[in-house]
């Protein structure tokens, strides 16, 4: 039977892709998946966007830095990237980073740059659940 195959961010993986130059690195989540097919990816690096940078969040249908910089673009061209890749290889099942404007599932920030939450997925992850793929974040993949 061949293994089950996700898309997975890849700083949950331990990749410095963060707008930091850090990542998010989660052991838990690594250990979860050394049986399953991971195909790592990062949105924003798909856009074009440098490592660092600075943080973006969403306000109303566009992203924007908290420099004041208007980066929609970028964002929506690393959802698309993300989405071929999904489809280039059929894979149903994504484990995103929760909360990131690209990533975020099902909460991000609320473009006030105060950590304040909103329920609204980021740009790549809405585009994944529009065409059909499952999206999880990292925390989700443990409850139950
Ligand atoms: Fe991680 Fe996604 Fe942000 Fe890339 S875009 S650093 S994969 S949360």
């Amino acid at each position: 039977m061949s293994r089950e195959k996700i898309l997975v961010s890849a700083c949950l993986l331990g990749v410095n892709c963060k707008y930091n130059g850090k990542n998010n690195k989660n052991e838990k989540l690594i250990n979860y998946l050394k049986d399953k097919e991971v195909i790592p990816i990062c949105p924003e690096i798909y856009g074009g966007l440098q490592t660092p940078r600075n943080p973006a969040e969403i306000i109303e249908n566009e992203v924007i830095t908290i420099d004041n910089k208007n980066v929609t673009l970028e964002y929506i061209k690393g959802a698309k990237e993300t989405l071929f890749i999904a489809q280039l290889f059929n894979v149903k099942k994504a484990i995103l980073k929760a909360k990131s404007p690209s990533c975020g599932n099902n909460e991000t920030y609320d473009g006030t740059f105060s950590k304040k939450i909103v329920n609204r997925p980021g740009i790549t992850a809405k585009l994944l659940l529009e065409n059909g793929i499952k999206v999880i974040n990292e925390e989700e993949i443990f409850k139950n």
